[in-house]
């Protein structure tokens, strides 16, 4: 005698898990989004342009003073009246520049005269350059160029390691004529370990660019195309960048984004590259994401698990009420209707005799007259007890009306059913109920179920044997007559 399920909690629960999931996913997500952009900010507005003046003024450190000493041998007296004098005494001048090269640790020093083409270093005269010499190349550069002076980096020197940077200074004499290159070489080691930093600690990518648009060899660091303008996803940015000399870019590259900071360093005519790998710098936050979207799911599944648990019960609760009746206890009629199809349908598919009592209680209006509406409602929930107590679990008992039931017996025929009314009848007779010293006498109509008529009149047939049952002075059991 089980409840009936009134509306279907699937749909609900989809809805309940849809609204969830998305509302979880919707947030995660944007979180991820916010916090994304909030690193890519940060690596646009702090990270990089912060690496890239920490190199900027190391380098500048390295390189300002090398500047101001070839400044200071391009425009030293000794050596202009030295070699206006004729060259005389190589001792001299030997000293003088091993004294520059000491005094400042550099890597060399050097001065090249015009009118003899010697090469001196702090050892004495190192060679004669030449015009056809390519190692000589350098000079008559310096020597035709407009500029006071250039920073050169030589690719072929025997510490390749090490950045090391010539400062090619013009000499004039006080006429002003043009007698020669001065100046000092520098390796620049603080600048070199300063980005291997970077590069370790954030997977920065640090280099330098000419403005030629080539990679600036930078000792054992180098990892690009010599032409930047053929690498990946960077080479149509690179006329831009050398033109706007400085500012923040973005471009794909092996299926990443890269951030890309640009300095223009004038002193080297070069520019400082400093880029970050974005799907590296977003691993972390990637990882928390995965995180709180499982998390979600997790609570998504323990939220539908616990509202199924929690409908569950109401439903069955509620459905409950709804087919019963609260005073007896018994089905009531609305749940009848939804049970009786099943059982016909059950009865279509395997026939099994069924019949139907209809008890009807005896002069039930004098015992409300004489005890009252109360004690009458006591009665008829004793009764109804004592009825079902005469069933099997699989009987059906409906309170057909205000002191009227109608039981639904299962694999039971009209003769077996008779018996049973009567030890029904028996039963309720000799019950002492609400405190009454007397039993109460029952009218039980039976009838059997033909297999052809509809249960509305099988019912009828049984309401006409109770009739019977009334007119032949109540307190006893009739049979109704098949169809
Ligand atoms: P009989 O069936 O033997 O012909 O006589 P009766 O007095 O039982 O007949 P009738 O059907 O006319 O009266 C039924 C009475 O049952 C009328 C009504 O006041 C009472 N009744 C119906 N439902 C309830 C109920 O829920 N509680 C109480 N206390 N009385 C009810
Ligand atoms: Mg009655
Ligand atoms: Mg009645």
């Amino acid at each position: 005698m089980g409840y009936q399920k009134i509306f279907d909690r699937r749909g609900l629960l989809l809805l309940l898990s849809l609204l969830l999931t998305a509302g979880f996913f919707a947030t995660t997500l944007l979180g991820y989004q916010v916090s994304k952009r909030a690193i890519r900010d940060a690596i646009i507005g702090q990270d990089l342009p912060l690496t890239s003046s920490n190199i900027y003024s190391e380098i500048q450190k390295d390189l300002v003073r090398p500047v101001l000493i070839s400044s200071t041998m391009a425009s030293d007296t000794f050596l202009r009246d030295w070699v206006l004098k004729g060259e005389l005494g190589v001792g001299e001048m030997a000293r003088y520049l091993s004294e520059v090269k000491q005094r400042y640790g550099a890597f060399s020093s050097f001065f090249v005269s015009e009118k003899s083409a010697i090469y001196y270093t702090g050892e004495g005269m190192l060679k004669r350059v030449a015009p056809g010499e390519p190692r000589d190349a350098w000079y008559y550069r310096v020597r035709d160029m407009k500029e006071a002076y250039e920073i050169n980096v030589d690719p072929d020197l025997a510490n390749r390691d090490a950045l090391t940077i010539f400062i090619n200074y013009r000499v004039f004499d006080f006429d002003g004529n043009y007698i020669g290159a001065t100046g000092i070489g520098l390796t620049v080691d603080a600048v070199r370990r300063l980005i291997a930093e970077y590069q370790q600690r954030f997977q920065r990518t640090i280099y330098f660019v000419d403005a030629a648009g080539r990679v600036v060899a930078f000792g054992n660091q180098l990892d690009r195309a010599a032409d930047l303008r053929a690498a990946e996803g960077l080479g149509p940015l690179v006329e831009r960048i050398l033109q706007e000399k400085s500012g923040s870019y973005q471009y794909q590259a092996g299926g990443d984004n890269h951030i890309l900071n640009v300095n223009y360093l004038p002193e080297l005519k070069w520019y400082l590259f400093v880029e970050q790998n974005e799907e590296v710098a977003l691993a972390g936050i990637r990882r928390t994401l995965y995180v709180n979207l499982a998390i979600s799911l997790a609570v998504t599944l323990v939220v539908v698990l616990l509202t199924h648990l929690a409908l569950s019960r109401y439903q069955h609760r509620i459905e409950e009420m709804a087919s019963t009746d609260k005073l007896t206890g018994l089905l009531n009629r609305h749940a009848f209707i939804i049970l009786v199809d099943k059982l016909m349908a059950a009865y279509r598919r395997a026939p099994q005799p069924i019949s139907m009592l209809l008890v009807d209680l005896d002069h039930f209006k004098q015992v409300n007259d004489r005890h009252g509406h109360l004690v009458g409602d006591e009665v008829l929930a004793g009764v109804a007890s004592i009825l079902r107590q005469g069933l099997r679990e699989s009987d059906i008992a409906v309170r057909w009306g205000g002191e009227e039931f109608l039981l639904v017996l299962q694999s039971c025929n009209l003769a077996e059913a008779a018996r049973i009314a009567e030890n029904l009848r028996q039963a309720v007779a000799q019950a002492r109920i609400a405190g009454q010293d007397q039993g109460f006498s029952v009218s039980i109509g039976v009838s059997e179920f033909d297999g052809v008529e509809t249960t509305d009149q099988a019912v009828n047939r049984a309401d006409g044997a109770l009739y019977q049952a009334k007119h032949g002075g109540r307190n006893r059991v009739c049979v109704a007559s098949s169809a």
